[in-house]
């Protein structure tokens, strides 16, 4: 079995079940020698995805949980931006373009005819209602439909983190059609996990850190994450990434000494990308933001500069705003989605987990998303045998 070294470690063997083994063993042996329980937690949809579709939590001893954060953008997207995204929808002159799992996601806008507990309108309601929406795959498929469509307003629903915003950045400064805008639901990591460790209860000793995130925003600015006493390592995509990365925290908690270690240097720098950062300030600046189910975090939302704020929805169709009620519950009557989203809770602690709540039928946004933590839970099996359905 190889021996391997989360700090020389070799980017060509990821799925290479020796190393695999390898790193079991490691992650064992060290779990012996912390001897008491440790909890982890990793930021990252695809993290919780990747975990799911490969096992990887089998592959570790019961003593070392790994718990799923605030890492999936659909999951934190605030009430207000669905429901600003559905009535923009329902305007006869407006195409709302987004990403399809934030299509099922409920705002806070009561549905008539309620279906099941207080579900509210998504934007697949707003499209049965006669709502022009349309799935897209990126702002560049946005900014095409403006082109085709001079004649209507073309509003591009643009949810996600870092990397999702560093796109829409480099779009607009390469120019739009004028009849393009954008909600802007982006929203800035490190704020969000800096302010974990400040919670009352929290017990997590390490963080696997977001990979593709920290290869823009790169390392520095988790630096006092390890003065708070959580460990870190930048965790990369494939089974021996993440593995590697657990095996990286439990060496800093076994030494108690926490730092950043950063065993996905193939891809993550210290300092991230300097021009994708530079682009993403220029047409960018930060401001506070509402993280659905967790607060409004100050510095966490990435806001369009004076400059380009002709592209914002919220600044185009201000009159128009002042009809929208944009308040309302954070999460349907019984969801724990917020204790999911903080890692207080795995997904089977929820009660209408694979019940009432399915990926077919979601209740809480944690299961829309592919990146919702109670999704991959669902479709990997995780937590499978605590699902009893009671038959009447
Ligand atoms: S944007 Fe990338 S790094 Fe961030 S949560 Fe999604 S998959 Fe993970
Ligand atoms: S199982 Fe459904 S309702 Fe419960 S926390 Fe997850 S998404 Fe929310």
């Amino acid at each position: 079995m190889p021996d391997v070294d989360a700090h020389a470690f070799d980017p060509h063997v990821y799925k290479d079940a020796d190393v695999v083994a390898g790193l079991q063993a490691k992650i064992a042996s060290l779990a012996d020698e912390i001897g008491r329980p440790v909890k982890l937690m990793h930021i990252c949809g695809t993290h919780e995805h990747e975990m799911g579709r490969f096992a990887l939590r089998d592959l570790i001893p019961d003593t070392i949980e790994v718990l799923a954060g605030p890492g999936c953008p659909v999951c934190v997207c605030d009430n207000e931006y669905v429901n600003l995204a559905i009535q923009l929808s329902l305007r006869p002159d407006t195409i709302v373009t987004s990403f399809g799992d934030m299509l099922a996601v409920p705002g806070s806008i009561p549905l008539e005819g309620e279906r099941r507990g207080d579900v509210r309108m998504s934007l697949l309601d707003a499209r049965a209602e006669g709502g022009d929406v349309r799935t897209v795959y990126s702002v560049f498929d946005a900014a095409t439909l403006a082109q085709e469509n001079p004649d209507k307003e073309v509003v591009f629903f643009s949810v996600g983190f870092e990397t999702t915003v560093v796109a829409v950045a480099a779009m607009l400064k390469r120019g739009v059609p004028d009849n393009l805008s954008i909600i802007e639901a982006n929203y800035y990591t490190p704020p969000a996990t800096n302010l974990l460790p400040t919670l009352d209860g929290f017990d997590i000793e390490g963080f696997i850190l977001p990979g593709h995130a920290v290869t823009i925003t790169g390392l520095r600015v988790y630096e006092h994450l390890p003065e708070q006493g959580i460990a870190c390592a930048a965790g990369g995509f494939e089974p021996a990434d993440v593995l590697v990365s657990i095996v990286a925290l439990l060496e800093q908690i076994r030494d108690g000494t926490p730092r950043i270690d950063n065993p996905y240097n193939r891809l993550v720098k210290y300092d991230g990308n300097e021009k994708a950062k530079r682009e993403l300030d220029e047409v960018f600046e930060l401001a506070p933001i509402r993280w659905r189910g967790i607060a409004e975090i100050p510095a966490s939302g990435y806001k369009l500069r004076p400059a380009y704020r002709r592209y914002a929805a919220t600044d185009r169709f201000a009159g128009h705003l002042e009809t929208l009620d944009l308040a309302g519950a954070e999460h349907p009557k019984g969801c724990r989605c917020a204790e999911v989203t903080l890692g207080q809770i795995r997904p089977d602690e929820c009660g209408v987990f694979g019940k009432l709540c399915t990926p077919d039928a979601p209740y809480g946004p944690c299961m829309v998303s592919h990146e919702g933590t109670c999704r991959a839970w669902y479709l990997f099996g995780m937590g499978k045998e605590k699902i009893h359905v009671e038959v009447a």
